[in-house]
């Protein structure tokens, strides 16, 4: 079953895509396991996870298990997403909502995407033998739809701004032309990104930090931590939930303006591309989170973005502008009093692909 996040109305899981009323999807209930295995064998990528996981079937690429290691010079500790198999966290998503594709029948799956989430959808549907069909801004980077075009999808090159590219493929699944694999909209990506949760939790002995970090857009992998360290506590594997904090990009920074963030800057973020999301549809969730973890937003320049790509790169982690958003705000979440001296905080280093 599915319900929906604004109304409760309640569906079947093979249709339809969202709610009536227009609002997201999500799962009625979410899967807890009744204990804590002794040892996990971190054999089988996000799949070591099943137990808290609403799907049967499994497809895999090796995902999950990226490393956490120390960053002193940040005083903060990173999670490597940007170490999955197609460069992203999202291969986390991919794996369990074509796991659903699978379940539910699906032959083709249909995503848009500026870039991370089409090659990862893609490529999980070409490990599962589906289609795919990947809608992608006409102005995204040349590498990047050449590297989901080598998977076998159909790439969909739509003019105009991200929201463009998004009706576009709207259009497409209301015809009929695929089932809808969004990380945006399908709860079943939402289960997939909550097991980065779950992996913290687990290299740390089943201690949650005091606040994660993360970039934030349509809030895939600030929903996904969110759901993940509130489903541990509800399994009573672990006894709090993190504060959540989300970076978005200047110029598209619906949360963070709500939230009162003065970036150093007031031209827009265009390095940031991964987040540049201005109306995300779960942005009531977002906000939700924001407030049960007393969690928080904030808003990043470009300059600032450049400065800490750099800052990352010279010290070995290469990772894409949008993730650098991250840790270029620790400063501002320092500042403002959401982060202080001595909190244990984890940094998601969420792509490597820009
Ligand atoms: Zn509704």
């Amino acid at each position: 079953m599915r319900t929906c996040s604004v109304c409760d109305r309640e569906y079947p899981r093979e249709v339809p895509w969202r709610c009536s009323c227009g609002a997201p999807l999500d799962y009625a209930s979410q899967p807890l396991p009744d204990s804590r295995p002794a040892q996990f064998s971190r054999a089988s990528g996000v799949w070591d996870f099943a137990d808290f996981l609403p799907m049967g079937e499994r497809v895999s690429l090796g995902e999950g298990w990226t490393p956490l290691v120390d960053a002193p010079e940040w005083d903060a500790t990173f999670k490597l997403e940007y170490l999955h198999p197609t460069g992203s966290f999202k291969d986390r998503g991919a794996a369990t909502v074509i796991a659903e594709a699978l379940e539910v029948g699906a032959d083709r799956v249909l995503e848009d995407s500026s870039g991370n989430a089409g090659l990862a959808v893609a490529s999980y549907a070409a490990r599962a033998g589906l289609d795919a069909k990947i809608y992608v801004p006409a102005s995204a980077k040349e590498a990047k739809v050449r590297r989901i075009e080598r998977t076998g999808a159909d790439v969909v090159p739509v003019e105009g701004r991200r929201e463009s590219v998004t009706a576009a493929c709207i259009d497409a699944v209301e015809n009929g032309a695929g089932w809808y694999a969004s990380h945006a909209w399908n709860p079943a990506f939402f289960a997939g990104t909550a097991t980065a949760a779950y992996e913290i939790a687990a290299q740390r002995n089943w201690s949650v930090p005091d606040a994660v970090v993360t970039p934030l857009g349509h809030g895939t992998l600030f929903l996904g931590l969110y759901r993940g360290f509130r489903a541990l506590e509800q399994a009573g594997w672990t006894d709090a939930i993190p504060r959540i904090l989300g970076t978005q990009a200047v110029g598209y920074s619906p949360i963070a303006d709500e939230e009162g963030s003065t970036p150093d800057a007031a031209a827009a973020n265009d390095l940031a591309d991964g987040i540049h999301i201005r109306d995300p549809p779960r942005a009531h969730q977002i906000r939700h989170a924001i407030d049960e973890t007393d969690g928080a937003a904030v808003a990043v320049s470009a300059a600032a973005t450049e400065r800490e790509r750099d800052r990352l790169s010279g010290a070995g982690f290469h990772v894409e502008p949008t993730c650098a958003t991250a840790t270029a705000a620790l400063p501002q979440f320092r500042e403002r009093g959401e982060l202080q001296d001595g909190d244990d905080v984890v940094v998601a280093l969420t792509g490597r692909n820009g």
